[in-house]
């Protein structure tokens, strides 16, 4: 009931003739919602007034009380422009962001997204906030690493609902204790659930989320159904409906 498929070994399950069955589609909006969310939270710090309040710190008003980063204006650099990361640019527009993406084949932005294609390096080095939205793949397992993260901007803050594993994990815990990057907003974790002694957890400039970017109660139900109805076809013998490794019927 995922469209990422990292944590199944689809060659082994092609070999064996087992079709694998994944939801593609139907979490794109949803889990965009979320980046956009994720994104908020650590620029205006939602989580940070949140603890403010309920720890008794809210007296009066003050000039430099909780300051954050405006949305508008910056630069927000996508890594990995497929379905998540288009729908991240077009609700950066909203916002009257300026959008750069990164992304290994030079497919131009789809009719209607103003986005400037840029490398990786120089997407790191002009983007205000940096959102993660590649597969977790040999390529991409820690494509942010030291040498990514002193890249960015001192004030950057960076999202990645995509997989923890795009991050060298121990990396970023090291730059944000340096701050730099300033922030960075995690919905996915190298290990998950993640430890509770992680150094990440005892770090103030981090949101993290238990992996809850597409868990939106009509998305989960359409899920549920897509599930469904692969488990149902596979059962009966029919090609699966939506299927991570459709070779597998070549192989029959
Ligand atoms: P997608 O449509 O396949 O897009 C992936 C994009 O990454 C493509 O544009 C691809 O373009 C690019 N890419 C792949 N390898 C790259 C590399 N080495 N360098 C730069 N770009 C690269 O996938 P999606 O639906 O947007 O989903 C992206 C990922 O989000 C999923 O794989 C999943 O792991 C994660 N996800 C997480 C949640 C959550 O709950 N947190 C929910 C849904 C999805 P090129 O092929 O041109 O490089």
């Amino acid at each position: 009931m995922a469209v990422g498929t990292d944590n199944i070994d689809l060659v082994a399950a092609t070999e064996r003739g087992i079709p694998v069955g994944n939801t593609p589609g139907v979490l794109t909006e949803t889990t965009a919602d979320f980046t956009f969310a994720l994104l908020m939270a650590a620029a205006r710090r939602i989580v940070d007034g949140d603890n403010f309040v309920r720890s008794g710190h809210w007296k009066t008003w003050g000039p430099n009380v909780l300051l954050g980063r405006d949305l508008f204006g910056a630069t927000l650099g996508i890594v990995g422009f497929g379905a998540i990361g288009q729908a991240v640019a077009r609700r950066a527009q909203g916002f009257s962001m300026r959008v750069i993406y990164t992304r290994r084949s030079p497919v131009p932005p789809p009719q209607g997204v103003d986005a400037v294609p840029l490398s990786l390096d120089k997407l790191l080095q002009e983007a205000d906030f940096v959102s993660l939205h590649v597969p977790l793949t040999d390529e991409t397992r820690h494509m942010i690493g030291s040498r990514e993260l002193a890249m960015m901007k001192e004030t950057a803050i960076l999202v990645n609902t995509a997989r923890g594993g795009v991050i060298d994990q121990d990396a970023l815990a090291a730059a944000l204790r340096r701050g730099r990057p300033a922030m960075a907003a995690l919905d996915v974790t190298a290990i998950e659930p993640i430890n509770s002694q992680d150094e990440l957890l005892t770090l103030p400039n981090v949101v993290i989320t238990p992996h809850i970017a597409s868990a939106s109660v009509a998305t989960r139900l359409r899920r549920a159904n897509m599930a469904v109805d692969n488990l149902l076809a596979g059962l009966s013998g029919a090609p699966l409906p939506n299927c991570a490794n459709p070779e597998v019927y070549q192989k029959r």
